[in-house]
């Protein structure tokens, strides 16, 4: 039998077929090998560098061999990796005060993903309304509110809260009592949000729906609701969360919190980590042996963590967050006047979606001959997620190469036209949803 490294060896080819045969096919993966990553490049096993605008989904935050994260998991693994959460460990408490300072909660619990951070938010939220009800023998209060057009995650709960019909209706029954509310609809809100939900959760971006902003009223109506009728607001900022906004969390334009707030994906500079932070008033409804993780919060990954956040104070990057973000939808609506099949630029700081009339799938395959890593959402919305430490002349290198991709790509897109859906969500345009 060969070995995983020889398959490595034999090139893309050896490798796309072993995988044809060996894994469950769920991915469809881009005919390209990478094998190491230098700050905002990717370098494949030919020696190409493509200038990656996508991160990881969002991860790589830092870009690749940032060598303040490499020593800071190089020094935690020769100390130790793991211990399980039967022992104190090192990193879990100094990682919780960093994460409750910046979102203004009060408990974290930490998680492998984001879709764990999800579960262990709604599983939070039922127990502190069973234990409500059990006080006050009132009615069962089960009913969770999402939104059309959100991505939570792919384990049960999650994709059970998740709108896209084809993530859910295979898997059914999924678990009773979501319904979902139209977007920024504040009327279809105030009908649904009633004394038998217990909570409701927003992504303050939606980022695989498509990068639409929620509205700062839509915000706070579900606050409002939520605190009337005592129910979690919960904040998804898995994708949108910890700087990508060029503020630390997506929620922090508007004036109120949420109760709970989930985050992952950039958090430990690559390896898997993910949290909930939440109110003293949800969190104190858990007690020992209600929820818990084997691997979650670590020695190792609590290290990294702790080292991504300090890089993103010391380095200001919320700052470059900011500015670089502002280029790029600058340069973006430049080409949005010359090319007419761009609809729409949408998003804040490094979170950006380019909302075609056609299909993006062309382009993203000619962004790749041109070697930009970029992705394509809801079939026809290009989506940028730039790691943070981007700088101007990457943007301007992007925004050259962009022109040409739009440019050749419009030959094959243009074709399948009438085939684009488009998401069904109100939005609001670039210019209300201001970056603050
Ligand atoms: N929530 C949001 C907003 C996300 O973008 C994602 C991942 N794309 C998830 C949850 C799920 O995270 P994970 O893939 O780490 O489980």
């Amino acid at each position: 039998m060969s070995k995983p490294v020889q398959i490595a060896a034999a090139g893309l080819s050896a490798v796309q077929a072993a995988e044809a045969k060996l894994l469950l096919q769920t991915y469809e993966r881009n005919p390209v090998l990478f094998v190491r990553g230098e700050g905002v490049h990717l370098i494949d096993d030919q020696g190409n560098r493509y200038l990656d605008l996508l991160s990881g989904i969002g991860v790589n935050a830092l870009g690749y061999a940032h060598p303040a994260i490499e020593n800071a998991i190089a020094e935690q693994s020769r100390k130790l990796i793991h211990t399980s959460n039967l022992y104190y460990q090192t990193g879990q408490a100094e990682l919780a005060a960093r994460l409750t300072e910046i979102t203004g909660l009060d408990r974290a619990f930490f998680s492998n993903s984001g879709s764990e951070a999800i579960e262990g938010a709604l599983k939070l939220a039922r127990a502190y309304a069973h234990a409500r009800a059990a006080s006050n023998t009132g009615q069962p209060k089960i009913r969770i509110l999402a939104l059309e057009n959100s991505f939570h995650g792919r384990t049960m709960g999650a994709i059970s809260i998740t709108h896209t019909a084809k993530y859910r209706e295979p898997f059914a029954p999924l678990i009773p009592g979501v319904e979902f509310v139209r977007f920024n609809d504040v009327e279809d809100l105030e009908a649904k949000f009633d004394g038998t939900v217990c909570a409701i959760v927003i992504e303050p971006i939606q980022g695989e729906g498509g990068v639409f902003l929620v509205s700062e009223e839509f915000w706070e109506r579900a606050r409002a609701l939520a605190t009337r009728h005592d129910a979690a607001l919960i904040a998804d900022e898995i994708q949108c969360g910890l700087g990508r906004t060029g503020r630390k969390f997506g929620y922090q334009k508007f004036p109120s919190l949420p109760d709970i707030v989930t985050v992952a994906k950039p958090l430990a500079g690559g390896l898997p980590l993910g949290a909930f932070v939440a109110s003293e008033k949800f969190a104190s409804t858990f007690i020992p042996g209600m929820h818990g993780s084997t691997f979650g919060g670590g020695p190792l990954v609590c290290a990294a963590a702790l080292e991504f956040l300090t890089i993103v104070e010391d380095e200001d990057l919320l700052a470059n967050v900011r500015a670089r973000g502002a280029e790029l939808r600058a340069g973006l609506e430049k080409l949005a006047q010359r090319f007419d099949f761009i609809d729409e630029i949408r998003g804040e700081g490094l979170i950006v979606g380019i909302d075609l009339a056609v299909e993006g799938g062309p382009f993203v395959q000619e962004a790749l001959r041109q070697k930009l890593l970029i992705n394509c959402t809801h079939e026809h919305i290009l989506r940028l997620l730039p790691p943070f430490i981007v700088r101007q002349r990457e943007v301007a290198e992007f925004l050259t190469k962009f022109a040409t991709v739009l440019e050749r790509g419009s030959k094959s897109a243009k074709k399948s036209l009438s085939r684009a859906p488009k998401a069904e969500v109100h939005t609001q345009p670039m210019a209300l949803a201001a970056t603050r």
